[in-house]
């Protein structure tokens, strides 16, 4: 099927009509897909929970919810829910369409023509995106060398350098996607601390889950001009549903709710975040398959001198040099999809997510089989 023949000029007219700053975007590449719902093979390039989510979220979605009404635009049980959990008054709390979305708000409500957001080379890809979306300018900082403790990890110091008075936000990815690497409490609170106090600190924490031990989300609750974001996409294993949450100061919630979509969140999805809020055996089980993958991989990558980057995620990220293209099509040959990353200026880098058991060995023979090819 084809379009209906338009008008040549017309065309080029409206497309050309879009702000500069949209036409200048590149669109988000997601990690591969198997090109058949029955293909059966490996997926490792998105950081999903291979575990898939908890049986308890599952069991929600077999109940009857009433989908010809709106959802609660407030996540009434979500809130309750959470705010128990992390310790904090409900109204500190928003919810996304997944964390993206929350980006999307903080864009939206502090970013535009003539302000800037900065943040590290490296760092998670939707940051460029929402800033340009918003018109506003990205100021990228130097990360940490390679040999560093945190390899191309976020420096503090760089990214300090980047703030000047145009500077509205600074997003802190920690973990980092796709560099695996953290910055620790006392490294950010100082960051927060050297930062000029209008400056909205976005602290994205999809990942803090997997750290050892898992951070309490409000623990800069004390700040206002920060926001902490986390997701249900990763070890909660929901990432079809698209929920996520942020923790910050009731009065930049009361911000970030002025251009939040009314129902951003559905029904499905707040009902099954909640019971997978109360599953902490599911939380353990996902935290401890991941803790043996990351030793394996780590292991196999040092025997067959590979240089990884940060562990402290769902992922392993690792230097395949001038092969790293070959590679994706080798594993993809034997059923394994995993994480090229170009957009992220890391060609020469593969993101290997942590899957099951029986995935990590498939992985690690085939990258075992690679190396002797
Ligand atoms: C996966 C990921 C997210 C979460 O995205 P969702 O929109 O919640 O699915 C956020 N930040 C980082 C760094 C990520 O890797």
């Amino acid at each position: 099927m084809t379009v209906p023949n338009s008008d040549a000029a017309a065309l080029r007219h409206i497309v050309a009509a879009a702000r500069p700053c949209v036409q200048g975007l590149a669109p988000y590449v997601p990690g591969a897909r198997p090109s058949t719902v029955d293909e059966k093979v490996c997926r490792l390039a998105s950081n999903e929970n291979p575990l898939g989510p908890s049986a308890e979220a599952m069991a929600t979605l077999r109940e009857p919810a009433n989908l010809s009404r709106y959802p609660d635009n407030d996540g009434h049980a979500l809130r309750e829910a959470l705010s128990v959990r992390h310790d904090c008054p409900p109204d500190c709390l928003i919810f996304g369409n997944g964390s993206s979305d929350l980006l999307d708000l903080v864009a939206c409500a502090y970013l535009e023509a003539g302000r800037s957001a900065v943040f590290a080379r490296h760092a998670f890809v939707v940051y460029p995106l929402v800033v340009q979306a918003a018109g506003a300018t990205a100021r990228i900082s130097a990360p940490y060398p390679v040999e560093h403790e945190q390899p191309l990890g976020h420096d503090p110091k760089t990214l300090l350098e980047c703030v000047d008075e145009t500077t509205a936000v600074v997003f802190v990815a920690n973990p980092n996607n796709p560099t695996g690497t953290v910055l620790e409490d006392d490294e950010i609170r100082a960051l927060i601390e050297a930062l000029p106090p209008h400056v909205l600190v976005v602290l994205d924490e999809a990942y803090a889950e997997y750290r050892d031990p898992i951070p309490a989300a409000g623990r800069f609750l004390e700040y206002p001009q920060v926001i902490v974001t986390r997701t249900f996409s990763k070890i909660f294993g929901l990432a079809g549903l698209r929920i996520g949450y942020a923790l910050a100061h009731p009065e930049v919630i009361a911000m970030l709710n002025r251009v939040r979509q009314p129902f951003n969140v559905n029904t499905l999805a707040q009902q099954a975040a909640v019971a997978a809020v109360g599953d902490e055996e599911h939380v353990t089980h996902s935290r401890a398959v991941n803790a043996q993958g990351m030793r394996q991989l780590l292991k196999t990558a040092r025997e067959l001198e590979l240089r990884a980057l940060g562990t402290h995620a769902n992922f392993l990220t690792l230097d395949f040099g001038e092969q790293a293209r070959a590679v994706v099509d080798f594993l993809r040959e034997r059923g394994i999809l995993v994480r090229a990353l170009p957009e992220y200026e890391l060609p020469n880098w593969l993101r290997c997510t942590i899957g099951t058991a029986e995935e990590t060995r498939t992985l690690i023979g085939a990258l075992q089989a690679w190396r002797t090819s």
